[in-house]
């Protein structure tokens, strides 16, 4: 097929195909040891809902969210596929997957504070426009800026110094050179725990420390102090979702720069931040932030701003990884090795892809292929889905 002949096939796609339907798909995806944050119990499972948007051209564009049902999330698979199947799936049935500017809005507005079910949503319709054009979604997101990209790995919280260094090894010997360690239950493991892989690992790696919003103020201010001398990449999340002011005030106290994560979900709690410079760096994630129509809004600010960028995740499969892969892939300024490929660098058990995404050298490839680059693996999904 020569090329005009192919743009006009494309065009009559473009202009005929059809939502026909969206089917929910819920999963229990085991991780490969529970996983353990600052707040609440280590967890066996990571609640996914992947999301198929079905046409009348026999493509099918899939997308990814998960049920985190904490910090900011309260989200369930149930209400997730609620909101698709009563007040999202009337709104797209019969409409184009190419209009997804549209389309995202008017879902945006069917109901307030759906962003993690927009999110699978809305990356099913750049996964569906991509494979019906025959292109990956970083050639409709503006064109292809690099051909890899650096990513962190996360040390969940051990048990002890030795099953921290052991699991930090793995990744070093695997060539991840930016570690993100979870901290905020226990100063004194948190300071031992850093001492040890400076020592360990010198200034050969990048550390970063992440609380997940669970200090208050005078316990963050001493804790973080006392890790100044450890050159600290930065400091995720220290302090409450709803505490910018605090953070703003740690800020302008502290010498190790703060990256928001939880408390960034909308494109106005982000410029509530950036007002407030409660924040130099902040991290976006496929299902907390609404998906790639949202998220390349928020980096975009972020870039007007002069904030960082982490391009990150919940621990995901292969789906919202690519979906990360992608964004990464078509943007040109620069991005912070972000932990989008948690997921897919041993914290999950398994995937549910035939072509899975998995770090080389501590690098993602962005997928080449069309829409994500990704085919599901049916019997995978047949294997964790908790409906039938
Ligand atoms: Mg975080």
């Amino acid at each position: 097929m020569n090329e005009a002949m192919a743009m006009s096939i494309s065009a009559s796609v473009r202009a005929t195909v059809r939502i026909t339907e969206i089917e929910c798909i819920p999963l229990n995806l085991p991780f490969h040891v529970p996983f353990k944050i600052s707040s609440g119990a280590a967890r066996p499972v990571v609640e996914t809902l992947i999301v198929k948007v079905h046409t009348d051209q026999d493509v099918t564009g899939i997308g990814e969210t998960q049920a985190w049902r904490r910090q900011g999330s309260g989200e369930t698979l149930a209400g997730q596929i609620n909101v698709i199947k009563e007040h999202f799936e009337p709104r797209l049935i019969g409409r184009s997957p190419f209009d997804v500017a549209s389309l995202m809005h008017d879902l945006n507005n069917a109901m307030y504070a759906t962003l993690y079910s927009q999110a699978a949503v809305g990356d099913a319709l750049y996964d569906a426009a991509g494979k019906l054009l025959g292109v990956p979604v970083w050639q409709l997101l503006g064109g292809k800026c690099r051909d890899k990209i650096r990513v962190a790995a996360v040390l969940s919280m051990k048990g002890t110094i030795d099953s921290l260094l052991e699991s930090a090894e793995q990744f070093y010997s695997n060539g991840f050179r930016h570690l993100v360690l979870k901290i905020g239950v226990d100063a004194e493991e948190d300071i031992r725990n850093v001492e040890a892989l400076r020592k360990r690992f010198g200034n050969t790696i990048e550390l970063r420390v992440d609380a997940n919003a669970a200090l208050d103020y005078d316990t963050a201010l001493r804790l973080l102090t006392r890790l100044e001398p450890y050159d600290i990449e930065c400091a995720e999340q220290p302090l409450g979702i709803w505490d910018i002011e605090g953070m703003s005030r740690l800020a302008r106290a502290i010498r190790i720069p703060i990256m928001a994560d939880e408390s960034v979900s909308t494109d106005h709690g982000l410029l509530e931040i950036i007002r407030k410079g409660a924040a130099s760096s902040a991290q976006t994630k496929v299902a907390k932030n609404g998906g790639i129509y949202h998220i390349r809004r928020l980096w975009h600010l972020m870039a007007a701003a002069g904030l960082g960028i982490n391009p990150g995740n919940h621990p995901s499969t292969s789906v919202a990884t690519s979906s990360v892969a992608q964004m990464c892939g078509s943007w040109p300024g620069a991005l912070m090795a972000g932990v989008f490929a948690v997921g897919v660098s041993g914290a999950l058990a398994d995937d549910i892809v035939l072509n899975r995404i998995v770090p080389v050298n501590g690098e993602i490839a962005i997928p080449d292929g069309p829409g994500f680059g990704i085919d599901l693996d049916e019997a995978a999904l047949r294997r964790f889905r908790i409906d039938s």
